[in-house]
């Protein structure tokens, strides 16, 4: 048996450290809004390279409160991929304004950004560009057109902690980084988790402002804020697991490298496509064939887990219905959608492993 994620050996590993760090949280009896989320705020900022970090709940409520913050909302138009996940869409509908997809780069899977200009009108505000499966988006590219059209940029890091772009990481390339912390992420808690990277002072002071009701001094609320923060447990936790992202992030690079050697003299499989200008740090393995159902019918004869990353885009959600924007709109999404496989991933699997799972599907594809 080969998960697709073996999530057990991450607290297996990191069991002493992890205990002193819960050990720690319950006894100072101090829960929300104390010392373990400030010293990772600034420990993860400095991993990022940006001046700050503010902790949130989760990584949809860093996408839609970095939008919040700079007043984007009804009227306004984002610039999305229309290849990710459904998240990225969810932050700007939440705040009111309207999504416009961008269709991704020929074999994806992240936003093209040839495409962008022709997506933006007078009420385009901001460009939300995904760094999907830990492969960093064209953000030398992005910034430029934002740059020249008075752009924000949030990137969605959700995927990419620790990926870098001619050596800077993601989440300090645009003007606000939103990550993830959910546990199946590169760096996950043990819960839910969230935070918004940046340099900007201002985002800071409002981002911190807007995750405690509005509030800066207790009881005074200078406006109707949410309630999404960072707990301190789960800070905690971060801070053990931070500590080990660079390394869990090179084991992944094992793995993909493996799958690379193992699989790429296989026809009708398409390999992830790593532009020379990026360094990713593989949080899924994603391959492409026409044939994806006859290799996902064998691994799991031969007990190997593997997933779709995503076999429904956003627009051709119910959830996004409203849109009007039918099958056809966006064929790039929608072939990657049919033709996607993520095969086992994570910094805990054996080569062997690997070995295992290329032999069923060379097998599979030969036949
Ligand atoms: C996981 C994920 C999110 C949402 O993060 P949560 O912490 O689960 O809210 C957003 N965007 C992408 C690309 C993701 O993978």
């Amino acid at each position: 048996m080969i998960p697709f994620l073996d999530m057990k050996s991450v607290y297996t590993e990191l069991k002493p450290e992890l205990d002193a760090a819960y050990a720690r949280v319950m006894e100072s009896g101090w829960f929300v809004l104390g010392k373990e989320v400030e010293a990772f705020e600034s420990e993860y900022a400095a991993f990022c390279g940006t001046k700050h970090c503010v902790g949130l709940g989760n990584g949809l409520e860093a996408l839609e409160f970095a939008l919040r913050a700079w007043d984007i909302g009804a009227g306004d138009e984002v610039i999305v991929p229309s290849n990710t996940y459904i998240a990225t869409w969810l932050a700007v509908t939440a705040v009111g304004a309207r999504v416009v997809p961008v269709e991704p780069t020929p074999g994806g899977p992240n936003i093209d950004p040839d495409r962008i200009a022709a997506a933006l009108t007078p009420r385009t505000r901001a460009i939300m560009p995904v760094h999907l499966y830990g492969q960093p988006a064209d953000m030398d590219a992005i910034m430029a057109l934002a740059a020249k059209h008075g752009l924000k940029v949030v990137e969605d890091v959700a995927q990419a902690q620790g990926a870098r772009v001619r050596g800077r990481r993601t989440g300090s390339l645009g003007n606000a980084g939103a990550h993830s912390f959910f546990p199946s992420k590169n760096i996950g808690a043990f819960g839910d988790g969230g935070a918004v990277t940046t340099d900007d002072p201002k985002l800071v002071e409002r981002l911190r402002v807007l995750r405690n009701y509005g509030s800066r001094v207790k009881y005074v609320n200078l406006e109707k804020g949410l309630n999404s923060r960072l707990d301190e447990l789960q800070a905690a936790f971060l801070r053990v697991r931070l500590a080990k992202l660079d390394e869990w992030n090179d084991r992944r690079r094992t793995v993909a490298a493996r799958y690379d050697d193992r699989l790429a003299d296989i026809r009708s499989l398409a390999l992830p496509n790593v532009p020379q200008w990026a360094d990713p740090v593989w949080h899924l393995y994603v391959v492409r064939t026409n044939r994806r159902a006859d290799v996902i019918k064998a691994l799991e004869t031969a007990g190997i887990g593997s997933l779709i990353h995503y076999p429904i885009p956003p627009h051709l959600q119910e959830a996004y219905a409203e849109l009007g924007q039918g099958k056809g709109t966006y064929p790039l999404a929608e072939k990657l959608a049919e033709t996607v496989l993520s095969l086992p991933m994570g910094p805990h699997m054996p080569l062997e492993s690997v070995d295992e799972v290329c032999a069923v599907i060379r097998q599979t594809l030969a036949a």
